[in-house]
């Protein structure tokens, strides 16, 4: 039987208690993963103290290229216990081993890298030489410094990419952190923290609070006037809700939020790339990234054949055990989220859809029917304003729909309140160029999908954000500027 590990939160660089402890089961079968210690309000003013003194213990004296240097060992780090990080990762979600392997692990590798690399560019200094009309002169610079202790919360979906996506580029800045996981995968913020201690991190600079959103650690944290900066990737309801408890106190808030992503195929694609393609952007992690598109528009000749194609890709998908090298879709977080996937399926058939595929939870007659298991969906028929094809329902389910100009394929990408990201699958460069940037979206990628420089800047537009965290926009995010204005003599 597997250990049920017992999760403490991790406050100036001691494990804590809290007065209440939650369960985290698997999604694979229903088994017990950990016993995890919610934080009180106590306890997350604690974490929020322990930040605030490690700014001005020895983390807060170290020169950049110390600070460099040790972000870097967190990635070796990591990287030498790379299977514990997957065995974690893999435990709370029950994605496949490999997938935990070479997506969630080795980006969160690359993060600490990245981080290290930018870290110069946190403290950029933007000068101006300056000339008055009335002649005076003076030189201006802006020197950066850390906002502070930061609040970074973070959603199940790809737990170690994304909490690493924030707590490293804040760590470069300077910053200290206070991080609250998802309630659903609690498992890989605790090792993280371990692990960034074992690699010389001072105590206090990483803080873990466990607990749940409304009422718990989540509202405590984000309403805690000891914040100087708020980080937040989920749902855009919850984005709300943090912008109304960071309010009174005027935190700066990031966000990186929800998402119904388009996908754009042209007649002139290569027809099997783009299948291809579309199923990986459909259904990776069981199309719980806020990446995946949700939404697939076809020009009308190509179809039916595209239909066909990316039906035989959803069938070939099996879904199964972590650890078996066949399979090709692990479960959802839990069987509530099964339920909510389901309960669009049902709406998309009474809204007018035709299935071909999935749709219906999986039976597999052992253990794993205790499990959140739901099989690779694909819908056609359904009208525009139809609330399956507007609502983000972060499973692994499209719908395909037909179009016959390039102006209705955009007006139909753009005709939703998110902007996250979109793809384009096209064979001709003219058009690349034409729809790509007449997408409302913060990515859109072409004849590609989740082909990521950490440089580039990520986020979204409407309700998929607020902000773009990555390389330079990250850097702005975690620090501040000081003007300094110095008077130079006449000439
Ligand atoms: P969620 O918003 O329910 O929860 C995310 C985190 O916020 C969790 O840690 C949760 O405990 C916490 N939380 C919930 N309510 C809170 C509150 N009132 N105050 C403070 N914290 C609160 O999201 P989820 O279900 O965990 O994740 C799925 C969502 O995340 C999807 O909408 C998906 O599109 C989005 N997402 C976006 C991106 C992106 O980069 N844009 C990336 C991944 C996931």
């Amino acid at each position: 039987m597997a250990t049920v590990a017992t999760l403490l939160n991790v406050v100036g660089g001691r494990g804590v208690e809290g007065e209440r402890t939650f369960t985290k089961v698997s999604p694979v079968d229903g088994s017990l993963v950990a016993q995890v210690h919610e934080a009180s309000g106590e306890t997350v003013d604690a974490a929020v103290r322990a930040a605030r003194d490690a700014l001005s213990g020895p983390w807060g004296r170290l020169r950049t290229v110390d600070r460099a240097a040790l972000l870097r060992r967190v990635a070796r780090t990591v990287e030498e216990r790379a299977e514990e990080f997957v065995a974690a990762e893999v435990a709370d979600t029950g994605k496949p081993l490999e997938l935990a392997r070479r997506l969630d692990v080795a980006r969160a590798v690359a993060n600490f890298d990245h981080a290290a690399d930018f870290v110069y560019g946190t403290e950029r200094q933007e000068s101006y030489s300056t000339e008055t009309g009335d002649g005076r002169r003076a030189l201006n610079y802006a020197y950066r410094k850390p906002m502070g202790v930061v609040a970074v919360i973070v959603p199940w979906n790809l737990p170690l990419l994304l909490l690493t996506w924030k707590v490293a580029p804040a760590l470069a800045a300077g910053n200290t952190v206070v991080v609250k996981p998802s309630e659903l995968t609690p498992s890989s913020a605790t090792l993280l923290a371990e692990a960034m201690a074992e690699a010389g991190v001072p105590d206090g600079v990483v803080n873990v609070v466990h607990g749940f959103g409304p009422g718990s650690t989540g509202e405590y944290l984000t309403s805690h006037p000891g914040i100087d900066a708020i980080t937040f990737t989920g749902e855009s309801a919850t984005g709300s809700a943090i912008m109304t408890a960071a309010a009174p106190n005027l935190t700066p808030v990031s966000f990186e939020l929800g998402g119904k992503n388009a996908a754009l195929v042209f007649t002139d694609t290569d027809l099997g790339r783009a299948v291809r393609g579309t199923a990986r952007s459909v259904f990776t992690n069981a199309g719980q990234v806020c990446l995946c598109t949700e939404r697939v528009y076809v020009q009308r000749p190509i179809f039916d054949e595209f239909v066909a194609g990316l039906t035989d890709e959803a069938l070939a998908l099996v879904p199964g055990r972590p650890d078996d090298p066949r399979t090709g879709i692990g479960p959802l977080i839990s069987r509530e989220h099964r339920a909510k996937v389901r309960s669009y399926c049902e709406l998309a058939i009474k809204e007018g859809a035709t299935v071909h595929a999935g749709a219906e939870p999986i039976l597999f007659g052992n253990e794993l029917d205790q499990g959140a298991f739901f099989p690779p969906t694909i819908w056609t028929g359904l009208g525009r304003d139809a609330v399956t094809v507007t609502d983000e329902v972060f499973g692994p389910v499209c719908h395909v729909a037909p179009f016959d100009t390039e102006e209705e394929a955009v007006a139909l990408a753009n005709g939703s309140e998110y902007g996250l990201a979109a793809t384009v699958w096209t064979g001709d460069v003219d058009r690349a160029h034409r729809v790509a940037p007449a997408l409302d979206v913060g990515l859109a990628w072409v004849n590609s999908w989740w082909l990521r420089d950490l440089r580039s800047p990520f986020g979204g537009n409407g309700r998929s954000g607020l902000g773009r965290e990555g390389g330079r926009a990250a850097a702005d995010f975690y620090s501040h500027p000081t003007n300094v204005c110095i008077e130079i003599g006449p000439r």
